[in-house]
């Protein structure tokens, strides 16, 4: 009789979990469904993440009839729990997180002094990190290769989810976590079922316009996937398959922008230092503002740009910001406050109920000009002209910036040249945008080619 552990981390789901079925495959005798409350990741999660992790899980739990559910060191937990079980295999699906890796590494070690294997079957990828290289077996740099080289290189069909388990619980568990997102802020449903539910909207009213509406906050039509993805209650393969079900152009771009996650994991599992160093290195030389009450400024939504402002409040607001405007943001506080793009990474990633490491730091450091390829540093982006091509009725600013809700249309953008001025309560920019760029531009020489 053999009894197998499900480490579950970020999949939280029963289908398509290569992992699960491997565990549920290797047990005769039941699988414990366990999952570790590591203080090393919960505590800098951040009151959303946390909430929203609280919730999948307890949407989990009660799909399983309860969690076997620990806090502290995984590397004693897991042991732990293995013992307890007399397990002879730990199942989980590989983590290629810098964090990730070097913990699976130390609990591998300290299972096998027991005689237990750390089996790893999957990853929170379609493709795992490292497998799509360069014919000579080197890493992309570049996007638009690398999703040629993933696309060829396909993924695996889904596998269904087990019939029925044999869960079992050998020690007493923690309560799961009482987790509130900020004051004030409204998440999504969270659980396995809430994602497919999600997916299958968006299949049904959504990716054919995606191609049109991506880049529109103003019509808010992404498909709001990102959060299901972070923890893993759907996995991207499932969601390929349903759209290798699908022609058109906003289907093959939909498709473009899962690989723009991949691309970015591998990117990290190539670079583990790049998770908060310069990928580029010369960018560290550059010359940057100390992070004071400007990164306050910018962080309340009081800067005093419309589009900047709303952006940085739907953060607050959702725990979760539109993508254009994660663009816009970013490239604000680096290229006109000149603030290191770590600060603004580790405010995202305290807000974000999606934040994931690999896209979030990569997404900076693109922004920024120091990441992968695409955005070389000299495109600064413009606040006020951003706003009018992308929010041109200037509905997402008043939906977001209330001291703004009674001005019409694209004028919006620019409240300073309101007949009436800037209105009350509303902040003047807080900086002059076209001298900023002339700055960043300055700065940018000093250290281009070095
Ligand atoms: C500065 C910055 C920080 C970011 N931080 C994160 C983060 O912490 N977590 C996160 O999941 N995404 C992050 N992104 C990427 C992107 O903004 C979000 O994935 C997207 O806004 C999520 O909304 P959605 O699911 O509706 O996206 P959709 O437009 O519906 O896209 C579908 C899916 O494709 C993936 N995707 C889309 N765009 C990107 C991208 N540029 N990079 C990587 N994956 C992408 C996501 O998994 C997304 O759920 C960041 C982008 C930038 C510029």
């Amino acid at each position: 009789m053999t009894t197998t552990v499900m480490w579950f981390r970020r999949d939280l789901r029963l289908a398509d979990s290569p992992a699960l079925r491997a565990a549920v495959d290797g047990a005769t005798a039941g699988v414990v469904p366990l999952f570790v409350l590591d203080p090393a990741l919960w505590g800098p999660a951040g009151p959303n993440r946390r909430a929203y992790l609280a919730a999948s899980l307890s949407d989990l739990g009660k799909r399983i009839g309860g969690w076997q559910l620990r806090c502290g060191d995984p590397v004693k937990e897991v042991v732990s729990v293995a013992r307890a079980a007399e397990a002879s295999t730990v199942h989980i699906a590989a983590d290629f997180g810098p964090y990730g890796r070097e913990r699976d590494k130390q609990v591998q070690r300290a299972l096998a002094e027991h005689g237990i294997d750390l089996v790893r079957t999957g990853s929170p990828y379609a493709v795992a990190p490292g497998r799509v290289t360069k014919p000579d077996g080197s890493p992309y740099a570049v996007y638009t290769p690398f999703w040629r080289a993933w696309t060829d290189h396909g993924w695996r069909a889904p596998v269904a989810a087990p019939q029925s388990v044999d869960w079992i619980r050998p020690l007493t568990s923690v309560d799961l976590p009482a987790g509130e997102p900020a004051a004030g802020t409204a998440l999504p449903p969270a659980g396995e079922q809430a994602a497919r539910r999600r997916w299958r909207d968006f299949l049904d009213d959504g990716v054919n316009s995606y191609g049109e509406d991506r880049d529109r906050p103003d019509r808010d039509r992404t498909s709001r996937m990102s959060v299901h993805l972070k923890w893993g209650e759907i996995h991207p393969r499932t969601m390929l398959a349903d759209l290798a079900r699908r022609r058109g152009d906003s289907v093959r771009t939909y498709r473009q922008e899962l690989a723009w996650r991949e691309f970015y994991a591998d990117v990290l599992w190539q670079r583990p230092d790049s998770a908060r160093g310069y990928l580029r290195p010369q960018f560290a030389a550059m010359r940057y503002a100390r992070a004071g009450s400007q990164l306050e400024t910018w962080a309340a939504g009081r800067t005093g740009f419309p589009i900047v402002d709303a952006g940085m409040r739907q953060l607050r607001s959702e725990g979760w910001m539109h993508n254009r405007l994660r663009m816009i943001v970013a490239s604000f506080l680096v290229k006109d406050l000149h603030v290191e793009w770590q600060h603004g990474a580790q405010h995202f990633l305290h807000w974000l109920v999606d934040g994931d490491l690999s896209s979030n730091n990569h997404g900076w450091q693109w922004v920024a000009g120091s990441g992968t390829d695409a955005s070389p540093y000299f495109r600064v982006f413009n606040p006020v002209s951003q706003g009018k091509k992308f929010d041109p009725g200037g509905d997402y600013v008043r939906r977001h910036v209330e001291e703004l809700a009674g001005v019409a249309g694209g004028a919006v953008h620019e409240p300073w040249t309101l007949p009436g001025g800037v209105p009350n309560g509303y902040p003047e920019p807080m900086v002059d945008h076209k001298a900023e760029r002339v700055e960043a531009l300055a700065r940018y020489d000093e250290v281009k080619g070095s």
